[in-house]
């Protein structure tokens, strides 16, 4: 009898997993046609300069509408898409539908200023990369100032010389770059100074338990102290409590970040949010330009 419920368990795991698979090969199909149905959208996440009080740019981040499973988030699908190599077209799509929007706010003189696109490692491994970033750039008349990429610090070490090359081709374009996900990597010191990158972002990890967790907190004020000594500019996400924020203003953290001071929003909505605020400039770090 035990044998047998041995079987049956067994057997049951055993559909339960097929079902998992099934479900991961069905949901790659669906990944596959996914661009062409235009199933994708590019939502904002502001972020705040502590100096200003001002919103001084944003992060995009990547959202699929799924016909059937509704928003499926990107930590899901992310990682299948650099599995299969979708991620390269989609990527491409990323860059070129933040670049048209920019397009759109700049006729339309809303003061977008500078908006971040997350990379994958396949896309900075890919040969064709900066080319085909440098095109899209011309063809949508989008200025290099205007545009950051995030990265972290595993996708720079899966191969680093050509990585730091990669990286120095878009800082000489006048693109910006940030470490995302920065103090959960592997990175030493010694690393950190050989990067071409203009900010680290502080990982939401660290943030969570702030002000309270006394290790949180040291490792917070490390790197922001860190950060200031090899003078980057400093970024904390993931920011959910007036605390956590008043800590990281006190800190000297330039750039603040999280649902406290807004969730990842469609274009249409960042951009009401930046009309309504058209008070004085801003003068952070990052020289987010105001124009014409
Ligand atoms: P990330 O780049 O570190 O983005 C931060 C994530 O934290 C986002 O999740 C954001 O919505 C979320 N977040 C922001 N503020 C808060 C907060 O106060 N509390 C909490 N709990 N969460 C907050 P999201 O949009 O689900 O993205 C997850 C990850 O997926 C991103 O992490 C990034 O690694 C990846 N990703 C998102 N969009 C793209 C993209 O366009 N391209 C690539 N390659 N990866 C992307
Ligand atoms: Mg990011
Ligand atoms: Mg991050
Ligand atoms: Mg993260």
């Amino acid at each position: 009898a035990a044998k047998a419920a041995g079987r049956n368990q067994f057997r049951y795991f055993d559909t339960a997993m097929n079902q998992k698979v099934l479900e991961r090969i069905q949901l790659e199909q669906d990944l596959r046609q996914a661009l062409q149905r235009s199933e994708f959208e590019v939502y904002y996440q502001p972020k705040l300069c502590a100096s200003t009080n001002d919103f001084c740019g944003a992060e995009a981040l990547i959202r699929w509408n799924h016909p059937v499973h509704g928003l499926v988030s990107p930590a899901k699908f992310i990682p299948l898409a650099e599995e299969n190599g979708i991620i390269i077209p989609l990527g491409e799509w990323i860059i070129r539908s933040v670049c048209e929007q920019i397009g759109r706010w700049r006729r339309g003189l809303v003061p977008t200023r500078k908006i971040a696109i997350n990379l994958s490692a396949l896309q900075l491994e890919s040969d064709t990369f900066v080319a085909s970033v440098d095109a899209i750039l011309k063809e949508t008349g989008t200025p290099t100032s205007l545009i950051e990429f995030e990265l972290t610090e595993s996708m720079v070490l899966r191969s680093p010389d050509r990585s730091v090359n990669t990286l120095t081709q878009f800082q000489a374009m006048g693109i910006t770059l940030a470490l995302d996900d920065f103090g959960t990597g592997y990175s030493s010191l010694s690393y950190l100074k050989r990067l071409p990158v203009n900010t680290l972002k502080i990982d939401r990890s660290f943030v969570e338990g702030l002000p309270h967790a006394k290790d949180d907190a040291q490792i917070v004020q490390m790197i922001i102290a860190l950060a200031k000594s090899i003078r980057l500019e400093v970024v904390a996400e993931g920011i959910e409590t007036e605390e956590q924020m008043a800590f990281l203003k006190r800190l000297g953290c330039d750039l603040l970040q999280g649902y406290l001071i807004a969730k990842p929003m469609p274009a249409a909505a960042y951009e009401s949010l930046l009309q309504a605020r058209t008070a004085g400039g801003c003068d952070c770090a990052v020289k987010c330009s105001l124009y014409p």
